[in-house]
């Protein structure tokens, strides 16, 4: 009989990085979120290689105390929540504590911050935890440099360098759809690709999605209580051949669900031909309770508590706003 034993903390590590680090662009979702969650007003990103070779990213939050460092790193650790209760409500993108220190099991990776009230910066060097002395205004610059540089199989399982670049890509507009007051900053292999001022929402909205989508879209509000949904979604005029430009958040987060994409689909099915399909960026704001968002560890899946209610809301939401739009049929041939 082989006997039972602990796997090493590295290993543990690379075993979940397995969920949670799927390519260049999980990394700079969850680096994106942890400047977010920190308050930052001005985020930086600078990839090369489609992130495969680097990964920076800079922001002006909080920062991180020199004694917490070491934290930060560790799997289960988070300054998020502390008790069943947070998690039952939890207001931040991350509550889970696990992403730093999967990434930093399967990719070199260092952590320079100053926090508000430290006379300088300290570096973490996530091979080795060493701590080191760093110059940096208040905030934090992560940089995650050759993923799975020591797990070749999943190495492996990398796309091209403009493949990987387009889904950091995608992650980023999502970031910046649901954030139009934080200045964004994209660049790739040196050169800019995206510059976000701070912005109104319909501001960032064209800015990311085209001035023709916002042109030929209508503007969504709707206000039920406890429920609430903002956006813009297209006139049928707009209507697209693939489902790439369809953004729904829910608080603040970027979700893929049936629930909510059947609820679209239905409200715009009399005006819109089945193999066409709506553009739209959705926001719905609704009580934390009602929604458990600690599905899966990317939390890109999300369970409501009142499924009907919020599918109702969503489809008479969106059914009025097109109604009075006067929105009339496009068969497939006329767009
Ligand atoms: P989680 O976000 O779920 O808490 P992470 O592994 O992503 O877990 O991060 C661990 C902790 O490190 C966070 O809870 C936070 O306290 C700290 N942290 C990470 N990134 C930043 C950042 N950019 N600014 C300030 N603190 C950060
Ligand atoms: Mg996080």
């Amino acid at each position: 009989m082989p006997h039972i034993h602990r796997l090493p903390d590295l290993l543990v590590n690379q075993i979940a990085a397995g969920e949670v680090v799927e390519r260049p662009a999980s990394v700079l979702k969850e680096v994106l979120e942890n400047a977010v969650d920190a308050g930052a007003r001005a985020i930086e990103v600078q990839l090369e290689q489609g992130g495969v070779r680097r990964i920076r990213v800079t922001d002006d939050g909080c920062g991180i105390d020199r004694e917490e460092l070491a934290l930060a790193l560790e799997r289960h650790a988070t300054s998020k929540i502390a008790s069943l209760d947070d998690l039952e409500r939890v207001g931040t993108m991350g509550f889970r504590g696990e992403a730093l220190a999967a990434i930093a099991a399967v990719a070199r990776t260092t952590i320079t911050s100053r926090a508000e009230a430290a006379t300088h910066a300290w570096r973490i060097d996530g091979s080795d935890r060493s701590i080191a002395p760093a110059a940096l205004n208040q905030g934090t610059v992560v940089e995650v440099a050759d993923l799975y540089f020591n797990t070749p199989a999943r190495r492996k399982f990398l796309k091209t360098e403009a493949t990987e670049y387009a889904h950091c890509d995608d992650v980023f507009r999502r970031v910046a759809l649901a954030r139009p007051d934080i200045s964004l900053q994209l660049a790739h292999n040196g050169r800019v690709t995206h510059r976000l001022p701070p912005s109104p929402a319909a501001q960032r909205v064209a800015a990311l999605m085209g001035d023709d989508f916002v042109a030929q879209a209508r503007q969504v509000e709707a206000d039920a209580g406890p429920l609430r949904l903002a956006g813009f979604a297209s006139l049928p005029a707009y209507s697209r051949s693939s489902r790439d430009a369809q953004f729904f958040f829910v608080n603040g987060r970027f979700v893929r669900d049936k629930l909510l994409t059947h609820a679209v689909r239905e409200a715009y099915a009399d005006i819109l031909h089945g193999s066409r399909h709506p553009a739209y960026v959705l926001f719905l704001e609704l009580d934390p309770a009602g929604v458990d968002v600690n599905v899966h560890p990317a939390k890109i899946e999300v369970r409501f508590r009142e499924a009907r209610a919020v599918h109702q809301f969503i489809y008479h939401a969106l059914k009025r706003t097109l109604a009075e739009s006067g929105a009339n049929r496009i068969e497939p041939d006329a767009s």
